[in-house]
């Protein structure tokens, strides 16, 4: 069986939570026991401490029965007396009982006995005195000194008897009062343990809950924005599509207009149908642009690498420029000729660098020099378009790349603030990069480099 994150934890802390539990009804087992054990012997004390008292009554008792009875001779004070005696021994046989584990406490009882035997005796011989002589009383109160005398030691063995019983007590009542706030502080430990892993356990899972809540929330949105963006490429190819074509019979019939008219009209009345051409090429060229970066943000954008005479590939690129241009730019290739095939999407590295070359051109006076430099190396390639144009402000730099962004410096120059933002999205498919050198007024150069693996001489 193969367990889930959750079902580890819930596991872990049920099992930590039972160990606990164990742990505590033990120690709850072995203190009660202990506690148990103390009230026995607590209530065994207290035993031995009543029956001492009820001995020394009974003695008591005894001693005046027989006083009684020697001064009045009623029977019913020997009675009494007789009774105390046997209580008197039966006492002792109880004490005995009672201190059979105490040796200490069983010499005493020895003595305690001997000298009760002794007084017993003593008040056998006084009643067996008074019976034969009532008039002996010089006698008898020989007997009673010396009664007394044993007395005063049983008093002195019973003291001790109660003080090393009494002692004992409040031992066993300090350890039943220990055992009782070592229960109480194990079990308000472990109540604690159980609560932290408890909450330790809830607070887990709670927080994963919550991750897995904001995947999911994640994937959702992700798929929210994925069909989003497919209807938005969808309507943008639409949308291009429409527009295009009539775009493109605008184009063509004004380029047709342009022939016809060209020897029947003065050229500066001709103005007006460049403007329609040059305004249609513009939304052309701005169709396109939206249209790849829709693609390209959709993930869409094709990339297909193939090998590419790259020096074959810039010269045609370059008779091509050549032929938009109206302003007539020197425009010029060099290439250090030490690379002829690479891997490269031709589609999409026409995109790069007739965005840069038509930039070089819109932005440089008329006339003006154009170089696209062409260097090979290993493991990378590098086009560079160099113009001697307006130059780009130093603020300006980083932004250029973002769409619709356009230069502080461009004045009235016609422009959409899209082809480098298609640029650096055709290069990105390339897992190339873009660098730029510029100064206002002397002139701009891209460095474009595309890393290669693929290199024929
Ligand atoms: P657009 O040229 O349509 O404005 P781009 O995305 O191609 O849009 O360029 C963004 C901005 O970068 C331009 O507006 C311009 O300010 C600046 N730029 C690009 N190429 C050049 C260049 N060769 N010389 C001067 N500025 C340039």
């Amino acid at each position: 069986m193969k367990w889930s994150l959750e079902g580890k934890w819930i596991a872990g802390g049920f099992g930590l939570t039972l160990l606990l539990m164990g742990l505590i009804s033990l120690t709850s087992y072995k203190n009660t026991a202990e506690l148990i054990e103390s009230a026995d012997r607590v209530q065994h004390t207290y035993e031995v401490l009543n029956t001492l008292t009820d001995f020394y009554a009974s003695m008591t008792v005894a001693e005046s029965g027989r006083r009684e009875y020697i001064f009045s001779g009623n029977q019913q004070e020997l009675e009494r007396h007789q009774i105390a005696v046997g209580n008197m021994q039966s006492k002792i046989r109880t004490l005995q009982q009672q201190m059979r584990d105490n040796p200490i406490e069983q010499q005493r009882l020895t003595m305690l006995n001997s000298l009760a035997t002794q007084r017993l005796a003593l008040f056998k011989e006084s009643m067996a005195l008074y019976q034969r002589d009532q008039s002996a009383v010089l006698a008898q109160a020989l007997i009673t000194e010396r009664s007394v005398k044993l007395r005063g030691k049983i008093q002195s063995v019973l003291a001790d008897i109660k003080a090393t019983e009494e002692r004992l007590l409040r031992i066993w009542i300090e350890q039943s009062r220990s055992s009782i706030h070592y229960k109480i502080l194990i079990e308000f430990i472990v109540t604690i343990l159980n609560f932290v892993v408890f909450f330790g356990v809830y607070f887990l899972l709670y927080s994963q809950w919550r991750q897995r809540q904001k995947v999911e929330t994640l994937q959702r949105t992700l798929v929210q924005e994925k069909e989003l963006s497919d209807l938005k490429s969808r309507f943008f190819s639409m949308v291009s599509h429409e527009f295009r074509t009539p775009l493109s019979v605008i184009l063509v019939s004004s380029q047709l207009l342009g022939e016809i008219l060209q020897d029947l009209v003065d050229k500066s009345h001709l103005k007006n149908l460049y403007r329609i051409q040059s305004s249609a090429k513009l939304m052309n060229q701005l169709l396109i642009d939206i249209l790849t970066l829709t693609r390209a943000e959709a993930g869409k954008l094709e990339y297909k690498p193939e090998l590419l005479d790259v020096e074959a590939f810039c010269l045609n690129l370059v008779e091509d420029i050549q032929f938009f241009d109206m302003t007539h730019h020197s425009l010029k290739f060099i290439s250090n000729s030490r690379c002829v095939r690479v891997k490269l999407d031709e589609k999409l590295l026409y995109s790069i660098l007739s965005n840069l070359l038509f930039n070089a051109i819109k932005y440089s006076p008329k006339g003006g020099e154009i170089y696209l430099i062409l260097r090979c190396e290993v493991g990378a390639i590098f086009f560079q378009v160099k113009d001697e144009g307006i130059g780009i402000p130093p603020e300006d730099r980083q932004e250029i790349y973002e769409p619709f962004y356009r230069g502080q410096n461009v004045d009235n120059i016609t422009g959409t603030g899209l082809g480098l933002a298609v640029v650096k999205k055709c290069l990105e498919l390339h897992q190339g990069d873009i660098t730029v050198e510029s100064k206002v007024g002397a002139g701009t150069t891209f460095t474009v480099r595309i890393p290669h693996k693929i290199y024929d001489k």
